[in-house]
């Protein structure tokens, strides 16, 4: 794998694989890579005919109380696992390269951002678009992987690379639990033990919410309720949010019908974990 830390080469490079007619699939990381990160490597890799991973822990997108300093790093692991999935280009550009000037240019975004990751990070999906616009930027004309794991940060990507009219296919991906059912995470490897051990009551929490809806639950504040009291059992863990929306417009429904999310937030410890789940509510007969 050919690790590159400057825009110009990296634009030189892509251009010149788009010129001779090669594909180029673009995987926006800030690295730490895991499994579940292994799993959209190998999408792209077999799908595009030049494969490039993007490692850059962006300070835009931390708050001021975030872990934007404790974030993990590990370059040369990324860069192993990388090589061993045949991953051709990973561009990891310094805060320096990426913000060289303080930035007075940034993606506006509304109401796809305002709930959820948004109101409890206030900046967060400005500093995430921003970096990803300048990624796709530098990347050029590709195809642009994302994973349900952000699952609002995936429907406001996508929905930027219309509105933008970026040209990028933003490619939606299923994302990767370990077997116990905790979504992995590059933040995982700050949980203890015990907050390891208590963090998989998120996933059961979205099982219960889901079984109910499949089983003709129609109103979301119930469902909300249900999933939030699974958690409470969970001493160790602290709610931030319990959401179930529809899947277009990432708000919550008058009551329950078609494709919906339910999406959740909590803190254990010092460490605030995400998960959420897809369902689909039964026709009625
Ligand atoms: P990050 O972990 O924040 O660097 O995320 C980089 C990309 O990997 C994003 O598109 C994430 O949604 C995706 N991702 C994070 N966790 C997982 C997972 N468990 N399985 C698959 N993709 C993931």
């Amino acid at each position: 794998v050919q690790v590159l830390t400057t825009i110009t080469e990296t634009r030189a490079v892509l251009d010149a694989a788009r010129q001779s007619g090669a594909t180029v699939g673009l995987f926006p990381t800030m690295g730490a890579l895991h499994d579940g990160h292994a799993t959209l490597m190998r999408k792209a890799r077999v799908e595009c005919d030049v494969a490039v991973v993007s490692i850059f822990v962006n300070p835009l997108q931390f708050g001021e109380d975030e872990d934007l300093a404790r974030y993990p790093r590990d370059l040369s692991a990324d860069a192993a696992l990388a090589e061993s999935i045949g991953i051709d280009v990973i561009f990891a550009p310094s805060v320096e390269e990426m913000y060289p000037r303080p930035v007075v240019t940034a993606v506006a975004l509304q109401s796809l951002a305002a709930t959820m990751e948004g109101a409890s990070r206030p900046g967060h999906f400005t500093g995430v678009a921003t970096v990803v616009a300048k990624l796709f930027n530098i990347a050029g004309p590709c195809r642009a992987y994302f994973s349900e794991k952000d699952f609002q940060q995936l429907a406001i990507v996508s929905r930027m690379a219309q509105d933008l009219s970026f040209p990028v296919e933003v490619v939606r991906c299923p994302f990767v639990r370990e077997p116990d059912g905790l979504a992995m995470s590059s933040r995982n490897v700050f949980l203890n033990a015990d907050e390891r051990a208590a963090s998989t009551v998120l996933f059961r929490a979205l099982e219960t919410g889901a079984a109910m809806v499949l089983a003709g639950e129609i109103d979301p504040d119930r469902v909300r309720g249900a999933v939030a009291s699974v958690i409470e059992q969970e001493p160790i863990a602290n709610i931030d949010y319990v959401e179930v929306v529809d899947v277009s417009t990432l708000a919550q429904p008058a009551t329950l019908r078609g494709e919906l999310r339910l999406l959740v937030a909590a803190r254990f410890g010092a460490t605030r974990l995400l998960d959420n789940l897809g369902v689909v509510v039964p026709e009625q007969h």
